[in-house]
């Protein structure tokens, strides 16, 4: 059984008493280890490990920065399939899925690799008669990092490598539900060279997030997870005069007119919807079919359906298990509610047929057709491999729908139209829009974040947006002694 812990200052530190939680193998169903939950104090003790070292680090180079940087990406990327492992043992997720998370994650650290670059200000000379001018931008501090359990290692990664290379430390606190992976990360730091103190980890649940909130040293707060949630980070947050980014929960649609190709569209459904078991906040989780296409993308997606399997992730299935009982469950009673409420059950993965334990945390991939806007399965985020198709009769409705929707994350439309395709990006109330594209989620150097209850605060992360959270803005206005330039003017600084 392993035990996981916290890693502060450099080391894994355990603690002898405290609450601890367990982690489950979600394919066997059985507990596989247990993690230590972080108290007030040993929260206390990481912050002040990263404020110390942030004294040091905020000076070190940009060269030095960017050297360390590149290690970790190097040791990364050398053990990435080690990481993906360790994913799939704890999330459930296919082992193609775990590399294919890392991977995006990589691409965020080799962002941050030109941290030097991305940190320049601009300069003007003579502003005014020998006046120069020129803007700077400064880490903010201890920055902390709260994330959710379905991208344990990517989710945190769209934050620190930005952070760190910007000069600022870190604290993060990552799902109780797939710990093991942040650990790994934090090794792979230190033998990259980053100086301890710089990294620092706290396991555990809401105690740990609240210390977090209230820390007067903490000056960043960057949470992944359910709208709640994020709603109360935020919220707590900002009121402690921090700064926040609190990316939240989802639910999006794929819009599909009539003139889509319809294999292409039912291979998208099917990917987007079922993946990683729909435990991914890009999942498309509704289907808006502009009529007459509904019937036909309904059997095209039942056949392939027909097709996955869905099993241990580390034996080659094409869908993993659910990441808890209690999840598991809570997705399986809004099929219980679909059906309740009148939607009608195409295919239902209640009992499926597994190639695993029979302890496991399965659900099979559902798909649900007439569903109505005012339905519980339609409203709520379900978060698993749930896939309902909403009948429209025009663009027109289908833009509604995803208008009135309390999130606006992804979004997707399958057209053949240029215009009706330029028109929906155009007016989309939506984050992040793919064309014929059913996961749209941006590179490392765009920004990626949600709209209306997907997303509290107002930078996105990564990309540009994501260097601007992590520093502050300074423009220096300066003179260098001209003789001919002095005596006394009390008037306001006016350009001459
Ligand atoms: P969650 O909200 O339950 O947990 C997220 C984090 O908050 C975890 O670290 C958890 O320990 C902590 N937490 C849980 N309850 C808390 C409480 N009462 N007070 C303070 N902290 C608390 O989310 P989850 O189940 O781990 O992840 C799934 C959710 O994350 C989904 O809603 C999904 O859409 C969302 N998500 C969103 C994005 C995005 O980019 N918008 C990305 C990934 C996941």
């Amino acid at each position: 059984m392993k035990q996981v812990t916290h890693f502060i200052n450099g080391a894994f530190t355990p603690v002898s008493s405290g609450p601890k939680g367990e982690i489950f193998d979600p394919a066997t169903g059985q507990v596989s280890g247990t993690v230590d939950f972080a108290s007030k104090e040993v929260v206390d003790q990481a912050v002040e490990s990263a404020a110390k070292a942030f004294i040091e680090w905020r000076k070190t180079s940009l060269a030095k920065r960017s050297q360390v940087l590149f290690a970790f990406r190097e040791l990364l990327n050398a053990k990435k399939e080690e990481l993906a492992a360790i994913i799939t043992a704890e999330h459930g997720k296919v082992l193609s899925d775990a590399l294919g998370e890392v991977t995006r994650g990589l691409e965020v650290v080799e962002f941050a690799c030109g941290i030097p670059h991305l940190l320049k200000g601009a300069y003007s000379e003579s502003v005014s008669t020998g006046i120069d001018s020129y803007s700077i931008r400064q880490p903010l501090g201890v920055a902390a990092i709260i994330s959710p359990f379905n991208f344990p290692a990517m989710v945190p990664m769209w934050f620190f490598p930005i952070a760190i290379g910007a000069g600022n430390t870190v604290v993060i606190k990552p799902s109780e539900k797939d710990p093991s992976s942040t650990n790994f990360v934090a090794a792979l730091w230190k033998e990259a060279g980053l100086p301890d103190g710089v990294f620092n980890v706290v396991h555990g649940d809401k105690v740990a997030v609240d210390a977090l909130i209230d820390h007067p040293k903490v000056k960043s707060l960057s949470f992944v997870g359910s709208t709640p949630i994020a709603k109360y980070i935020y919220e707590n947050g900002t009121k402690n005069g921090k700064r926040v980014q609190a990316l939240g929960g989802a639910k999006n649609h794929m819009l599909v007119l009539p003139d889509a190709d319809l294999e292409l569209a039912a291979d998208a459904a099917v990917n987007a919807g079922f993946g990683s078991a729909g435990e991914r906040c890009m999942a498309i989780s509704v289907l808006v079919a502009v009529e007459p296409v509904a019937d036909s993308i309904i059997e095209k997606i039942s056949a392939r359906m027909s097709k996955l399997s869905t099993g241990d992730g580390r034996k080659g299935s094409d869908m993993g298990p659910l990441v808890t009982r209690v999840h598991r469950d809570k997705v399986a009673s809004y099929i219980d509610k679909g059906v309740a409420e009148g939607a009608r059950l195409v295919v239902d993965g209640r009992n499926p047929n597994v190639n695993g334990e029979s302890n496991g945390f399965w659900l099979g991939p559902t798909l649900f057709d007439n569903v109505k806007p005012s339905m519980s399965i339609y409203q709520d985020e379900i978060f698993g491999p749930v896939l309902s198709v909403v009948r429209v009769a025009s663009y027109e409705e289908g833009m509604a729908l995803i208008e009135a929707h309390q999130y606006g994350n992804g979004v997707a439309i399958f057209t053949n139209d240029g215009g009706a395709a330029r028109r929906f990006q155009n007016e989309v109330q939506v984050g992040m829009v793919g064309i014929n594209v059913p996961i749209p989620v941006p590179t490392a150097y765009y920004s990626f974040g949600g709209w209306k209850n997907s997303l509290f605060g107002d930078t996105h992360a990564h990309g540009t947006e994501g260097v601007h959270f992590f520093t502050r803005g300074k423009v220096v206005t300066s003179r260098w002694l001209d003789p001919s330039h002095g005596g006394i003017n009390l008037g306001f600084p006016q350009n001459r």
